[in-house]
Order: structure tokens, then C-alpha cells, then sequence
């Protein structure tokens, strides 16, 4: 392990699902990591003991899992490290970087209603940040920060660049309350440092608390890490995300058939670029990713975007790995497995649907003639193609099926030269003859589904439609 090593993290509050926004931000942290052959972790900020449950702990990790971002070592919770952020502050005070505040409630209130009366700002300025610790009363306190009040605070950020913010916007933050739990600006930034974190990759609705954090870094003489504070997501129409947007937990985004690879490729695009490349792989991803490429401006949520890569990731993938996949989705959402025949079917048809679909929900579909159980149940629009003339007529391929050769050519003169005996095309019978084949109106050519179901199949889904 070289000493310069990166480490990156995500640091879910686990208050609900993962959603968009921070998948990409672990995204991001994941492809910073895993590109410099650093490593990535993962920290649950549970601290706020209201918010947090576990089921919104598992649901993150599951979300994480599925769209494949690996985390090293086992998640840190920030909770359990309170011990930790007591030491610290203790510490700061030790140092005289902190102080004991035994403001209470109505006094903070008061001041603030002095300072607005006058114009002031109501940033509270205790009287105990200089005390004599002689006269301390044995009274609950809090422990603050000893902010600087001159000066200004500087943040050297890779997407924002410098942010500088005057320390007399910034008061004496407390670090730990008066029951000795610490605050969540205490707990990420020793977490971060004792987790050797280089690299702070998240929303830049943080960037406000990065100037409070870098004033606990100072004064326990810390090395401050990289920040990079990202842009939101924003909707198609440049508004905040919402659900119509899909603003969603990344579970639904596997529930809707996306395969996992589409997904990281489409949120590594939302907000940063390399060049026009669009459509690019995991080694792509982690080779060329850096904080150079994140633009300052928010992305745009993009569904139709999010379903083309989808396409091209699904044509993309090896028939085995593409199987494998499918057979996650259908466990996934709860539908039922596939069966050897119905797994051999679909192997056999493969090679003819690739390029058709762009989502799980389509390939099924696609697949429909060679998924479904005989007697084939044609939906309404098929149903109507089988009427009884095409009934009859199909009836009349049975023979000339038996005894042609199983190869395109010779299947297609067979239907051609019936058609042509009752006067009607090709093209014409070949809606009902898909009907049959395909319970369907929509599916790969009838020659197509004929040569992969077989002679036998063919011949018996003819006959199901006498009844
Ligand atoms: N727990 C914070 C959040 O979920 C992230 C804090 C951080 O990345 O520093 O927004």
C-alpha cells in the first residue's frame, strides 16, 4: 500500500432508500477509487437515532449490491463511534481549540432577540468562550468550537474551485451536547480522518458544512482531504428532481429492467463527461473518470437517455451473462423463475432478438413465443388475426410443413405457395401465422420463430388453433 492511496467513501444517512443522487455520489466515489487502485468505503451516518432505521441501512446496501459498487472492509457506523467524537472534543478542549458553553436555551434566544432588535447578526456569541474555567458553574454545558471571528475561511474545491467564506458568518458551532452525543459536523470530519479518507466526493449541498469541517481540521492540526462538492440532479426540465422525474429509489430502476452496467453508465454521465463518449464500460469508466470531468452545472435526468444505454448495454452483453441477469430481474421482482425448456428456448432464441429490446420487461416480451406454454393464449390484437378463413388456411400448412425441409428458404416457399393458391400474399398470411406462433401481433419474423421452436412445436401450436 503506497502511502498516497486513495480512499474515497459514501456516507449514506440511512433515513430511506437509495436514491438517484446518492447512487451517483457513490458512484462517483466507487470509479475514483477503483481507477486509482484506492480504496472505497462506505460509512452510515446513524446518528440521528430518530431518522435512522434499519431497514433503510439494508435497503441502501441492497441497492448498492445490485448496482455493483463494491465497498472494502465492513460499513462503519458513526453512531457506534460516538466514544470517538467525545475523545476529540476533549481533546480541542484540552487545547483550548474548544471551550464549555453553559448557555442555556432562553439565554442563545435572548441574545438572538437583542441582536435582531439592534441589526446585528444573531450568530450567537457566548460569554463563556473566554471564561475562567475557575468560574464554571456545575451546570450542563455543551462543547464549542473556538472559531476563529477574524479572517476568512478558504475551500480549494476540484468542481466548485475556491470558495471563501468570511469566519464572521460562522459561529462557534457546538461539537458535543450537553447529554456528550456528538454533532454530525464532529462525527464526519474524525470519521473521515481516522478512515483515512483523501477524497470527499458528494452534493454540494454539503459545500456549507465543508467550511465548518475544515475549522475542525485546523484545529486539531489535520490534513484537510480533497473536496469536490457536485452539482444536484436536476429534471429534464432544469427543475429539482422529483418522482415524475425520477427522482426514485435505485430498486425501482431495477424493477424496470435496467441492467445494472446501463445504470452506472447512465448516472457516471449525470453531471460528468469524458469527451462526446456516451456509451462506455466499467474499465472505460474507472480509467478515464476524474474530478477534471464533473461540470459545475446541475445534470438533467433523462429517461429516454437512461433506456438508449440500456439498449446498447443489453446488445452489448455475452448470451450467458445476459441469462444470468434475466434471472436476477425475474427473482428481483418477484416473478416466477424460468424453467429448463423455457431457459433452453430463450438460449436458442438469443441471437435473433439481440439489439430488440432495451429492458428485462422487453426481452420478455420479445421472447413471448418462446416463454409461453402450449396451448399459446393469442392476446385480443392476435386473437383477431385468427379468424376462421386463416384458420383454415393455416390448416392447409400442416402437410406442406411435414415434409419440407426445416431451412428458411424452403419454410418460406411452402407458406409463399400457399398463399399464392388462395389468392392472397406472403405478407397477408403472415399475421395469422404469427398469431399462432406468438400469441401475438408483434415478435421476430414467422421463419425466425419456426426455425428456433422447431417442427414439432410448429406443428402442434398449427393445431391448437383448430381447438
Ligand atoms: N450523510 C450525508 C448525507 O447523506 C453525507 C455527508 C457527507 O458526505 O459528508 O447527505
Amino acid at each position: 500500500m503506497s502511502e498516497t492511496q486513495v480512499v474515497t467513501r459514501f456516507a449514506p444517512s440511512p433515513t430511506g432508500f437509495l436514491h438517484i443522487g446518492g447512487a451517483r455520489t457513490a458512484l462517483f466515489n466507487w470509479l475514483y477509487a477503483r481507477g486509482r487502485g484506492g480504496r472505497f468505503l462506505l460509512r452510515i451516518e446513524d446518528t440521528d437515532r430518530a431518522r435512522s432505521t434499519p431497514e433503510a441501512t439494508a435497503a441502501i446496501l441492497t441497492g448498492l449490491r445490485w448496482l455493483g459498487l463494491d465497498w472494502d472492509g465492513d460499513p462503519v457506523s458513526q453512531f457506534e463511534r460516538a466514544p470517538r467524537h467525545a475523545e476529540v472534543a476533549q481533546q480541542m478542549l484540552a487545547s483550548g481549540h474548544a471551550y464549555k458553553c453553559f448557555a442555556t436555551q432562553d439565554e442563545i434566544e435572548t441574545f438572538r432577540e437583542a441582536a435582531r432588535a439592534e441589526n446585528r447578526s444573531t450568530l450567537f456569541q457566548s460569554p463563556w468562550r473566554d471564561a475562567d474555567p475557575a468560574s464554571h458553574p456545575d451546570a450542563p454545558f455543551v462543547i464549542r468550537l473556538k472559531a476563529p471571528r477574524e479572517g476568512v475561511t478558504v475551500i480549494e474545491d476540484a468542481v466548485q474551485g475556491r470558495v471563501t467564506i468570511g469566519n464572521d458568518q460562522l459561529d462557534d458551532m457546538v461539537m458535543l451536547r450537553s447529554d456528550g452525543t456528538p454533532t454530525y459536523m464532529l462525527a464526519v470530519v474524525v470519521d473521515d480522518h481516522d478512515m483515512g479518507v483523501t477524497h470527499v466526493i458528494r452534493g454540494d449541498d454539503h459545500l456549507n458544512n465543508a467550511a465548518r469541517q475544515m475549522q475542525i481540521y485546523h484545529a486539531m492540526g489535520w490534513p484537510v482531504p480533497v473536496w469536490a462538492h457536485i452539482p444536484l440532479i436536476h429534471g429534464p426540465d432544469g427543475k429539482k428532481l422529483s418522482k415524475r422525474h425520477g427522482a426514485l429509489g435505485v430498486e425501482e430502476y431495477c424493477a424496470m429492467g435496467y441492467p445494472a452496467a446501463a445504470m452506472r453508465n447512465y448516472l457516471a454521465r449525470l453531471g460528468w463527461s469524458h469527451g462526446d463518449d456516451e456509451f462506455f464500460t466499467d474499465a472505460q469508466a474507472q480509467a478515464w473518470f476524474g474530478l477534471e470531468g464533473i461540470g459545475r452545472s446541475p445534470a438533467r435526468f433523462d429517461f429516454k437517455k437512461l433506456e438508449n444505454l440500456s439498449g446498447q448495454h443489453l446488445a452489448a452483453m455475452e448470451d450467458a451473462a445476459l441469462l444470468r441477469e434475466l434471472k436476477a430481474f425475474l427473482a428481483a421482482t418477484g416473478q416466477p423463475a424460468l424453467s429448463a425448456r423455457q431457459e433452453a428456448g430463450l438460449s436458442a432464441a438469443l441471437p435473433l432478438l439481440k439489439g430488440g429490446f432495451k429492458t428485462f420487461p422487453q426481452l420478455l416480451e420479445k421472447a413471448h413465443f418462446v416463454l409461453a406454454e402450449r396451448p399459446i393464449a393469442p392476446d385480443e390484437k392476435a386473437a383477431q388475426a385468427l379468424d376462421d378463413v386463416s384458420r383454415g388456411i393455416l390448416a392447409e400448412l400442416t402437410p406442406h410443413l411435414q415434409n419440407a425441409s426445416w431451412e428458411r428458404d424452403a419454410l418460406e416457399a411452402a407458406v409463399k405457395q400457399l398463399a399464392e393458391g388462395h389468392g392472397t400474399t406472403l405478407g397477408k398470411l403472415a399475421a395469422p401465422l404469427r398469431a399462432a406462433l406468438a400469441g401475438r401481433t408483434v415478435s421476430p419474423s414467422v421463419f425466425d420463430m419456426m426455425l428456433v421452436i422447431g417442427r414439432d412445436e410448429t406443428l402442434a401450436r398449427l393445431a391448437d388453433t383448430r381447438g
